[in-house]
């Protein structure tokens, strides 16, 4: 096998930044995915530069310029970002690659852009790739492994990646891990509702613990499993095994209804800090808040009370809702987030916009079966500045109107300082001020005022929402030249706009509509 040299870009932000937040958090967002692909890459014995593109970096300086390989990773949010980059690399003879979420959801759309497009990759998939690594042009080759692999490597292996990685992070330094992948419930919107669920190696984990110990006084590990609660008891007998008890701190994302008082309880003694559960809705997902079928009013209440048990043993709470769900219908179910605030003052609620990305979930053939996905470019798919789903119940302005008045009530002055007096701790009482006065807060509320006032006001704007054009918006076209910055004049022809009903297409299916994607924009910028 011929040795190559290979450049990997994990891009955690869609476009350059100068933000407080994304410069005190963004190297937390690290994904692991591309650091064991360096770590295989380099048992193969090839030479590896990875790089975390926090949206601070000079991509161009900081990767080498001689690589024969550039593999990319991102979000959807980031697509537009990665087809500039490797436009940029492919034309200095560079093969690329793209993997993670958005080369899993859109393939596809991917193809166009990269020689290589990974699906679920295990070290025969990488292989494969390595052994050939050859332009595919004008469509990329696309390959994936049946299901994800059956182990990966630790913290020790990826820890010169991890290292310089948290460099970049000037106060907290959360070290990425992972215990399981997929998740056993099956919620119709999630990307892991359809991967199998499959716990990792207790005794590596335990392994990657001790290890930690000796690089930091007091370790930070983001857990970025799926649902950390689904196997409790042996993930929290591997963390009570392998070092003294409080000596690491962890975040988790974990259901509601897996979160118990006495697993709580535990969960805290052993350095638990933040918690992570979703709630969705109040009318939709009770499996997953241990509510069955109360919905509405008794469902909040209900759930007020499980924050409420959490918050007192463990000082950090993010509790995530979708909106615009189908079950959702008129001002009621914003109004019960209200209360569920009002009732339950230390949580930080976090807001996404029904989002439909591509192939990622089974509910996103529904929606694109009944025409209700829009073209939005993917730079905007990031749960927050576009909406892709026509919502079944409402109106959008009707629809904008709510988001904005929760948004309003979640970061308003009187929230944030009752959150301040109910939050212990310093690091919590900062998070959640800085996220409620910055882009998250504060800045949210004012452009989803500007999208309202839009749509009232500007029809080929509100056609766009309504599906009667394919027309982007000026609004949106702009955004992404300025946000994309040096990248813009890298983005390929046609890149902006992207096929909506791809997965539907890729299992046999026909639109009822059929809009032309836009190629001329990019052309003509
Ligand atoms: S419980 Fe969470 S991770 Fe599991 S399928 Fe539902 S949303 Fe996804």
């Amino acid at each position: 096998m011929r040795k190559l040299r290979i450049g990997i870009i994990d891009l955690v932000t869609r476009s350059p930044t100068k933000a407080l937040y994304s410069r005190v958090m963004n190297a937390n967002l690290a994904s692991i995915m591309p650091q064991i692909l360096g770590v295989w890459c380099e048992e193969d014995g090839h030479e590896v530069s990875l790089i975390t593109y926090t949206g601070f970096e000079n991509l161009i300086e900081e990767i080498p310029s001689d690589i024969d390989l550039l593999m990319v990773s991102g979000f959807t949010q980031a697509a537009q970002l990665s087809y500039a980059i490797s436009a940029m690399f492919q034309a200095r003879g560079v093969v690329t690659c793209l993997g993670g979420p958005h080369a899993r959801c859109y393939p596809q759309d991917s193809q166009k852009y990269f020689d290589y497009v990974l699906g679920f990759t295990d070290q025969e998939t990488l292989r494969t790739m390595l052994d050939e690594c050859t332009p595919n042009r004008p469509l990329g080759k696309h390959l994936y492994a049946e299901t994800q692999p059956q182990s990966l490597p630790g913290v020790r292996a990826r820890w010169k990646f991890i290292e310089p990685t948290l460099k970049k992070a000037p106060i907290l330094k959360i070290v990425p891990m992972l215990g399981s992948l997929g998740c056993p419930y099956s919620c119709s919107f999630c990307i892991d509702s359809e991967v199998k669920y499959q716990p990792l190696d207790f005794d590596d984990m335990k392994e990657d613990l001790r290890f930690l110990l000796t690089k930091f006084k007091r370790p930070r590990v983001g857990w970025h499993d799926p649902n950390f609660g689904v196997r409790f008891e042996e993930n929290i007998t591997a963390i009570e095994e392998a070092v003294p008890q409080g000596s690491i701190d962890f975040i988790a994302e974990s259901s509601l209804a897996l979160l118990s008082e006495p697993k709580v309880k535990r969960l805290a003694k052993n350095g638990f800090k933040a918690l992570l559960p979703g709630i969705e809705s109040w009318y939709d997902m009770g499996n997953k808040s241990k509510t069955g079928k109360k919905q509405g009013i008794e469902k909040v209440d209900q759930v007020v009370e499980h924050a409420n048990m959490l918050l007192r043993h463990v000082p950090y709470l993010q509790t995530n809702f979708v909106m615009g769900l189908d079950g959702d219908e008129g001002p009621i179910p914003f109004e019960l987030t209200k209360r569920f605030l009002d009732n339950s003052p230390g949580s930080f609620p976090a807001y996404s916009l029904l989002t439909a990305f591509g192939q990622a979930a089974p509910l996103n053939l529904e929606y694109q079966e009944a025409d209700r996905v829009l073209p939005f470019p993917f730079h905007f798919l990031n749960n927050n500045h576009a909406m892709n789903v026509k919502p079944l119940n409402y109106e959008w302005i009707e629809f904008y109107d709510h988001v904005i008045d929760v948004s309003k009530h979640s970061f308003s002055k009187q929230a944030v300082w009752r959150r301040l007096k109910s939050n212990d701790g310093a690091i919590p009482k900062f998070l959640n001020t800085v996220r409620a006065i910055s882009s998250e807060g504060k800045g949210r509320i004012q452009y989803y005022t500007k999208i309202r006032n839009m749509l009232e006001n500007d029809t080929g704007f509100r056609a766009y929402f309504e599906a009667e054009t394919d027309v982007l918006p000026e609004f949106f076209k702009n955004r992404i030249r300025s946000e994309l910055g040096p990248f813009w004049e890298h983005l390929p022809e046609g890149a902006m706009y992207h096929d909506p009903h791809a997965y539907l297409k890729s299992t046999g299916g026909t639109p009822k509509r059929s809009l032309e994607p836009q190629i001329q924009m990019a052309a003509s910028n």
